[in-house]
């Protein structure tokens, strides 16, 4: 399997040679294919497996093929992850890439002033990672419609459940609009997982490495 299999735009090919990619993972191999096809899926598989740009891509893709955000428009996307940390690690890599696709992107989490999110949510962007719990503030204070999110994103949805995020988790994913490509990302699949796959999504694939 190499790159070419999927149709990536020449600048996106070029930004893998810089980075010294030569082939997909084993996990981007097996996820591309189906989610470029617009299909849900429930991915196990932990960091180092290069799971960030399995959703990354299929995400912004999917956002430049949206209608252009209109004044007070939320976000296109939306990837939640439990930690600050890892939030903050998965924008680094969506403004990588939102920068050669022309889309932006914004994190908000914890801990962090929530003034200075609530003016970034208010310029607009068509990407937004956040944490659970402060993206349930920022919505409660109606800076952040969700009903745009046609794309979500749940990563390392073992540890969200785990930190008892389950309640806003359901809220968020209630205001989201209905017809939408949904993914969960998890180190692993205890029953919890699959509740939740079953509840949100529609016919999806699992896919492990
Ligand atoms: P992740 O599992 O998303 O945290 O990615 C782990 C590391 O693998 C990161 O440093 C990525 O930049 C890198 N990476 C992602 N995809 C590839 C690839 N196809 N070839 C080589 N390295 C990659």
């Amino acid at each position: 399997v190499d790159f070419f299999n999927i149709n990536f735009p020449e600048k996106i090919l070029r930004h893998f040679e810089r980075k010294g990619y030569t082939k997909p993972t084993a996990f981007q191999a097996q996820v591309w294919p189906i989610v470029f096809s617009g299909r849900d899926m429930v991915g196990i598989a932990s960091t180092g497996s290069g799971k960030t740009i399995s959703y990354v891509l299929p995400a912004l893709t999917h956002a430049k093929a949206q209608q252009p955000l209109r004044k007070d428009d939320g976000p296109i996307v939306l990837i939640i992850a439990p930690s600050r940390e890892l939030v903050s690690q998965i924008d680094q890599v969506v403004q990588e890439y939102c920068s050669i696709y022309d889309l932006r992107s914004c994190a908000v989490y914890g801990g962090a002033s929530i003034v200075t999110q609530m003016k970034a949510l208010k310029r607009g962007v068509e990407i937004l990672v956040a944490t659970p719990g402060r993206l349930t503030d920022l919505h409660e204070e109606g800076f952040c419609l969700l009903k745009r999110v046609t794309f979500l994103v749940i990563d390392e949805a073992d540890r969200l459940l785990d930190m008892g995020f389950e309640p806003q988790l359901k809220m968020i994913i209630q205001k989201t609009h209905s017809e939408r490509q949904s993914l969960i990302l998890s180190s692993n699949c205890p029953r919890e997982i699959k509740t939740l796959a079953n509840n949100y999504m529609k016919e999806y694939i699992q896919v492990a490495i």
